[in-house]
């Protein structure tokens, strides 16, 4: 398998349907000249939402769809309480919204018409197009400088608060041998499954800012650190560039990646047989959230 789609495994029970709400009128302030932005005007929104139909199509009842006129409802209010000046942006915003706010939803695609744009002189239409997706990833946490048990708590508790991240699974929390740079304490790490509606690297730098904003101290490269958060995977991405290497570096020459993503429900087969004997004890179960 394709080490991006590992991943994509925890949905196999999934079955993917669209629903539409087409020409839903968008009453808000959106537009770069000033007199255009003295009162709302209409936009005309198309909306289609991607969902996993398995409980719907089971039961029959309108209980477990997604209701598309409350989806139509919820982007007309939100439009309402919005200014922007880019159609772009109300756009943008409208899809993170309703992704949000329908948890079922797995993608919102969006496309917006504005009649009569005030620049043209004409009477072309305009129109602007975007999706958004919620995507599972795996964070990696680690830390043998310190309490470790508490930073690793709260760091779990911070990226349970980044905005448009939502967590769904810890693994077991581990007592992990150093390698590489041996000489130093043993780690504590534990990984968590996430859902989120950032990009991997709109991830990542909110991952940096809770390292810094935990007093992240490392002075040797390998050695001991307060925090490290590793971004270990990602749905869908593979991606080798040095600011970001998805799925990373290490997940399948360290036991303990090998072990956590177990508890997560991902199998990844080890390199090499002798990982499976790197120092690696579950001193904590996993939880649910
Ligand atoms: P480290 O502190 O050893 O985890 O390394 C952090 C550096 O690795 C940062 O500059 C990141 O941009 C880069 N990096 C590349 N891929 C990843 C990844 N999957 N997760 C975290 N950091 C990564």
């Amino acid at each position: 398998m394709n080490p991006g789609d590992i991943i994509s495994s925890l949905r196999t029970n999934c079955r993917r349907g669209r629903v539409f709400a087409e020409h839903v009128p968008l009453r808000c302030i959106c537009g770069v000249f000033d007199w255009e932005r003295l009162e709302p005007s209409t936009l005309f929104a198309d909306i289609a939402i991607t969902y996993d139909w398995s409980d719907c199509v089971a039961s029959d009842e309108i209980a477990d769809a997604l209701d598309y006129a409350a989806v139509a409802s919820e982007a007309m209010a939100f439009a309402e309480k919005t200014q922007y000046h880019l159609v772009e942006s109300l756009a943008n915003s409208i899809c993170r919204h309703l992704l949000s706010t329908f948890r079922r939803a797995l993608a919102v695609e969006l496309k917006i018409k504005k009649k009569h744009p005030s620049y043209s002189g004409t009477s072309t239409s305009f129109a602007c197009a975007t999706s958004e997706r919620r995507s599972l990833a795996v964070l990696g946490i680690g830390s043998n400088l310190g309490d470790s048990n508490l930073a690793i708590k709260e760091t779990v508790k911070l990226i349970g608060a980044i905005p448009h991240c939502r967590l769904l699974r810890s693994s077991s929390l581990h007592r992990t041998a150093p390698l590489l740079f041996t000489e130093q304490p043993e780690f504590l790490n534990r990984a968590l499954l996430i859902e989120t509606l950032l990009s991997p690297a709109e991830l990542l730098g909110e991952t940096q800012a809770i390292e810094n904003a935990m007093g992240r101290l490392r002075q040797v490269r390998h050695g001991p650190r307060t925090i490290d958060i590793d971004l270990l995977l990602f749905e869908g991405v593979t991606s080798s560039a040095i600011a970001l290497t998805v799925p990373h570096h290490g997940l399948r020459s360290r036991r303990f990646c090998i072990e956590e993503l177990a508890d997560l429900g991902l199998g990844i087969v080890p390199e090499t047989e002798s990982v499976m004997e790197q120092g690696c004890e579950q001193i904590e179960p996993g939880e649910s959230f």
